[in-house]
């Protein structure tokens, strides 16, 4: 059977996760509080329960969006995190507004939930970071 890891909500192992039996394409996976999923609940014989199973080797694209004060070495101050962990970065998107807000989209390759949170979290203490988050819709 056909697996794939549904775009919409791009799950990571660590999160609960449900399957959806789509028609003639196998089976989908997202996170188990997708807002999709909620939207197709509705057809409940094609949800599966489904688990993750060995995952060391792969990564699964998240994208975290970070808002900052801009200030000069900010990008590379974040792409130093990143390395640091040892996460391949897929994407980068960063503009600033008149206000000299930054607003940073990265793609992120990642293995697991936990490394994840501990991105986040150090991403949450650079100097002029405001707010960063997992997205969960491309
Ligand atoms: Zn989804």
């Amino acid at each position: 059977m056909m697996i794939r890891f549904s775009r919409c909500c791009n799950p990571v192992p660590g999160d609960e996760i449900i399957g959806y039996i789509t028609r003639g394409r196998g089976v989908s996976i997202h996170k188990a509080d997708c807002s999709n999923v909620k939207f197709i609940s509705a057809e409940k014989e094609r949800l599966v329960k489904v688990e993750w199973i060995k995952t060391e080797e792969l990564f699964y694209p998240v994208k975290v969006k970070i808002i900052a004060d801009d200030r000069p070495n900010l990008v590379s101050d974040i792409m130093l995190i990143f390395s640091s962990l040892k996460i391949t970065v897929t994407a980068i998107n960063a503009t600033t507004d008149k206000n000299n807000i930054a607003n940073i989209d990265v793609t992120l390759s990642i293995n697991n939930l936990g490394q994840l949170q501990e991105v986040i979290k150090k991403i949450k203490k650079i100097d002029s970071v405001l707010t960063a988050k997992r997205i969960e819709t491309f």
